[in-house]
């Protein structure tokens, strides 16, 4: 199996695995209305990170269109990349600005992008997700290793703080790096957030609903 696929397999059973865990745990303690509260509470989180994950991957991220006919660049020598000149991308035959990226894997072309993420790139289109996934899936490590402390020690609470502590640490590191680039972006703090949220109610920006309000890659961009 390729390696993104055992990484995206791993998260999966992390998830899965402290979930079944720690709600075993809690509803071996007989407490019926804390076992409510940790499950409803646990269960939402694992539907709002699986959704981010779902529509991260799904989501075209915003690739730049490519000729519908073959353009011929084979004279020229190499992809030129100046700071106020339009470039050619030799890989996808299109014109293109010097801040777009080629991604070897998708092969294809990508303003504001994020880089290519186990399974997809990340583009404006799904960039929303990505935060929001790491957000949600950090919560949920946090929430179910402070339950899991509190758990009598044995074998499934052990693995669940082991589990949780090292996942979160993960996620919140990328969830870190996600926010150092929107406080170091030229544009602004506030433009790029409407660049990665859109324009719609700021309520919205934490929850995996429709990416219609996100920017699309325009002219402007390129
Ligand atoms: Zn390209
Ligand atoms: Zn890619």
């Amino acid at each position: 199996m390729r390696r993104p696929l055992l990484i995206v397999v791993y998260w999966c059973i992390a998830f899965l695995l402290v979930d079944v865990l720690l709600l075993t745990s809690i509803s071996k303690e007989g407490k019926d209305l804390e076992f409510s509260l940790h499950a409803s509470i646990i269960n939402l989180l694992i539907i709002l990170t699986g959704m981010s994950f779902i529509r991260l991957i799904t989501i075209q991220p915003g690739y730049l269109p490519q000729p519908s006919i073959s353009v011929d660049f084979s004279d020229l020598t190499k992809d030129v990349h100046t700071k106020s000149s339009w470039v050619v991308c030799k890989s996808c035959s299109i014109f293109t600005s010097p801040s777009a990226k080629h991604c070897s894997i998708c092969n294809r072309c990508l303003v504001r992008s994020r880089g290519h993420w186990l399974v997809t790139c990340v583009g404006p289109l799904n960039h929303k997700f990505l935060i929001q996934l790491l957000f949600w899936g950090t919560f949920f490590f946090v929430y179910t290793f402070f339950v899991a402390v509190q758990l009598p020690a044995n074998y499934s609470s052990v693995l669940c703080v082991g589990l949780s502590l090292f996942s979160l640490l993960y996620l919140a590191y990328r969830l870190y790096l996600e926010v150092q680039h929107i406080r170091r972006a030229e544009e602004g703090v506030h433009v790029t957030l409407l660049h990665i949220f859109g324009r719609g109610n700021k309520i919205f920006w934490l929850f995996p609903c429709s990416s219609s309000t996100s920017s699309k890659p325009n002219i402007a961009d390129m």
